[in-house]
């Protein structure tokens, strides 16, 4: 079959690999109809995440199942699933705590993310390099489904393809990030980053009540995308002062809610610069600190922006004086997919409005450098196989 595997940084290849086959009673096969590209793979494309051999990535997909191990009793062959990103067994403490990201049976290799061996094991997830369990990803024809069993997800015949892909990754994330605030109605709600998973959060932040939704950006491209499909107010975080603006609009207050929808991927360029008190150093805050700072006394930050090193200028005191609650991690999808399927149903939310290019799979190398280099306005590309 062909697939997308990663090569070196800044180079995937679409190569001819064997097609996956049935490990176990609890797998299945999936011929996968459309799948897409998100911010965290570029973390791989662009060196970020380490990746040493040349795996098949992708982990936002969906499509047709075409064989199944004996134990899997809840599918049928020629089923339309969409596939939750984490591997999840469904019955460890972690997963019956619906927190699947940190399954114990799914990542046997103990790593963290940066490499280092960790005395705990750690979350398996599908194309994300060998340290989340070295799983096969989705840019391909043909996947290998563990646990098929719990993951997957049958779809409404009446939904397309487009509708229903995001339900694997970005919306459940945009939504959890929303979620973890528990919002009462009404609160203002800022969110840093207008990419695909940022616009998930603002149209989450509607559907939980929220009375006023920012997107902030430094794209002008995604700015406007997000004030047309997510009705957000936006600012342009290379040209405006973020916290000055939010603060005039909540009188002096801040945000009630930040959500770092960037994470280490944050243009360094743009950010603010400081200076160390103590050490006199220059350096620059990232995202999160621009949460803490946007954020009012008493409100909550939601990282759901991948960072993947150890950070010292951490603003403890900030975060300890201004009283604040703080979220972050990978997103249990299987918790959330099936609410989020009927709010796609009943037409609660559109998803598929922030597609911006559809490609075939053979062209991936050009997929990844348009939508990392934030070329021909890419917001988000799918592939077909
Ligand atoms: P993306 O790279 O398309 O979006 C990031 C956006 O941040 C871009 O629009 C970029 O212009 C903007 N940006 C960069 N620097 C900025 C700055 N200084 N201030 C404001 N905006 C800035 O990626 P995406 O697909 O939207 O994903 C966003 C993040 O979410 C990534 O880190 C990704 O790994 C992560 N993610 C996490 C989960 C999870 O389970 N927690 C799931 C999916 C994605
Ligand atoms: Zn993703
Ligand atoms: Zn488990």
């Amino acid at each position: 079959m062909k697939a997308v595997r990663y090569h070196k940084p800044k180079d995937v290849k679409v190569d001819t690999v064997d097609d996956p086959k049935l490990e176990h009673e609890r797998d299945a096969i999936i011929k996968v109809t459309e799948t897409a590209i998100c911010g965290s793979d570029l973390h791989i494309y662009n060196g970020k995440i380490p990746q040493l051999s040349n795996m098949i990535v992708g982990h936002e997909f969906m499509g047709e199942v075409v064989e199944l191990g004996k134990q899997v009793t809840n599918l049928k062959v020629g089923d339309r699933v969409v596939v939750p990103f984490p591997v999840s067994c469904g019955s460890c403490f972690f997963c019956q705590h619906n927190l699947y990201p940190h399954c114990e049976n799914s990542n046997e290799k103990h790593y963290g993310p940066e490499g280092a061996l960790m005395d705990q094991k750690g979350a398996g997830l599908f194309g994300y390099t060998d340290l989340y369990g070295g799983y096969a990803g989705g840019q391909a024809e043909y996947v290998r489904i563990p646990y098929a069993d719990v993951g997957p997800r049958r779809v409404p015949d009446a939904l397309t393809d487009d509708q229903v892909l995001f339900l694997t990754d970005i919306f459940p994330t945009g939504y959890i990030a929303v979620d973890w605030a528990n919002l009462k109605g009404g609160e203002t709600v800022a969110v840093f980053g207008c990419g695909p998973v940022g616009i998930m959060a603002q149209k989450s932040a509607w559907l939980h009540g929220a009375g006023r939704v920012i997107g902030i950006d430094i794209q002008p491209y995604r700015l406007e995308k997000a004030k047309k499909v997510a009705n957000s107010l936006v600012i342009n975080a290379a040209e405006q002062d973020v916290v000055g603006i939010i603060r005039d609009m909540t009188e002096g207050r801040g945000a009630d809610v930040c959500i770092d929808a960037v994470g280490m991927e944050a243009d360094r360029n743009t950010l603010e610069k400081v200076v160390n008190t103590v050490t006199g150093q220059v350096g620059t805050t990232n995202v999160l600190e621009s949460c803490f700072s946007t954020v009012r006394r008493g409100g909550v930050v939601s990282v759901v922006g991948v960072y993947g090193s150890h950070y010292h200028n951490f603003p403890l005191s900030q975060f300890f004086d201004k009283g604040l609650t703080l979220k972050a991690g990978q997103v249990p999808v299987q918790a959330y997919i099936d609410k989020l399927i009927r709010l796609v149903e009943e037409e609660k939310v559109v998803l598929e409005d922030i597609i911006t290019h559809k490609l075939p799979l053979s062209e991936a190398p050009h997929a990844y450098e348009i939508f990392n280099n934030k070329k021909d306005d890419c917001l988000k590309v799918v592939l077909t196989p």
